[in-house]
């Protein structure tokens, strides 16, 4: 792999949707070339992008296809297929490497690394059998939740499990030969995101802690700065700072966390750009994306300086069509639409970005804009 890619050179995007889409529009703007592989003809990626390799995410001729075409690649999202991603490591052109996406593909893992790094996670157990999630609600005990090892990802296979009587709700949701992993509900005051970047020889920028709100367990909105104290604040990047080196990151990264009386506990990492990092593209000098971007091409990241408040509200399906409709109405607010046809009501479509001084001057302009907040 060359050290350092320059424009003109062609970064490979493993992965179609919003997440490759807003990477591709940061490269194309520095001057690269983009090619994605995935499997939908028009997906939002691709609507950007130089070349679209139409193929399944576990084709290894498709991949090596984009190997060939490719100077670099990357990935937008964790499910990677591993015997595409050990294929690209070891043809020297995936920087970042498979073992982020091996941790972060299973929930035992993520909370094994997590453990190991020396960070608080909720208790948990790992189940296979409606037995097995009898006797681990003993010691986890009411609430606690129960999620697949793999593939979730917007709160979907979760069951949150309020009382006992809903244990009859897990035994119709336990599927044969599956496995599970049980966590003790955290009675969280907040949840905050670390989004940050590593390059390729070990610099780590940050940008600003950021406060989500979930909806169903879908985002919903994003604001910083974090009302969070300065203490909470320095946990939350010492706990991304001890992953990143310990998992050796390269790229943007992010570690969801949950914040309760002054302690933060680990929920999930992305290896990759995140939605509670959209903000970003406004409200800092240089994007999550844009930073990814140079720390795969081996370029020196930018020291990242912020406005002094955002709100960032994603747009789902049931949302879009009253935006839309408002749209000449609505001021004062930054508009982003991926470019997906179906709008399924709970499905993330885009998302709008509020910048300005303060949190409380956001929310005012907001109120005065009538900006839908849903
Ligand atoms: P995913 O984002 O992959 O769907 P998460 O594990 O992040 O899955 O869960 C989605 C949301 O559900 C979290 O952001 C949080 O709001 C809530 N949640 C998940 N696990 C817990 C937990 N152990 N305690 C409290 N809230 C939780
Ligand atoms: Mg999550």
């Amino acid at each position: 792999m060359a050290d350092r890619l320059i424009p003109g050179e062609t970064i490979g995007i493993l992965g179609g949707g919003q997440l490759g889409r807003m990477m591709a529009v940061a490269a194309k703007h520095m001057g690269y070339r983009v090619a994605v592989l995935d499997p939908k003809p028009d997906c939002p990626c691709t609507q950007v992008a130089d070349y679209h390799i139409e193929a399944a995410y576990d084709d290894l001729e498709a991949a090596r296809n984009l190997e060939n075409i490719s100077d670099v690649i990357t990935y937008e999202f964790e499910n990677v297929d591993l015997n595409v991603a050990d294929m690209l490591e070891k043809a020297g052109k995936l920087p970042q490497g498979a073992l982020p996406l091996e941790i972060t593909q299973n929930r035992q893992k993520e909370k094994q690394i997590a453990v190991e790094t020396g960070l608080n996670v909720p208790n948990y157990e790992i189940v296979q059998t409606f037995d097995q999630v009898k006797t681990a609600i003993q010691s986890i005990g009411y609430p606690a939740i129960l999620k697949t090892i793999t593939g979730g990802y917007d709160g979907k296979g979760q069951v949150k499990l309020n009382k006992e009587e809903d244990l009859a709700e897990v035994e119709s949701f336990i599927a044969p030969d599956s496995t599970y992993i049980i966590e003790a509900f955290i009675d969280f005051q907040k949840e905050v995101s670390v989004v940050f970047t590593r390059s390729q020889t070990g610099e780590i920028t940050y940008f600003p802690v950021a406060e989500n709100t979930h909806n169903n367990q879908i985002l919903h909105r994003t604001q910083i700065p974090a009302a969070i104290n300065d203490n909470v604040a320095a946990q939350a990047k010492a706990a991304a700072k001890l992953l990143a080196e310990h998992l050796q990151v390269v790229g943007t990264f992010t570690v969801e966390l949950f914040v309760k009386d002054d302690q933060v506990y680990v929920n999930e990492m992305a290896p990759r750009p995140h939605n509670s990092g959209h903000y970003t593209i406004e409200a800092c000098n240089v994007s999550q994306f844009e930073q990814h971007v140079r720390a795969i091409c081996g370029l020196p990241l930018l020291k990242v300086q912020s406005f002094p408040a955002a709100v960032m509200l994603n747009i789902l399906g049931k949302h879009r069509e009253e935006l839309f409709q408002n749209l000449a109405r609505i001021q004062d607010f930054h508009l982003h639409d991926y470019g997906k046809e179906e709008a399924r009501p709970e499905r993330k479509m885009g998302h709008i970005t509020i910048i300005g001084t303060s949190l409380d001057e956001i929310f005012q302009r907001m109120e005065e804009n009538q900006l839908p907040t849903w």
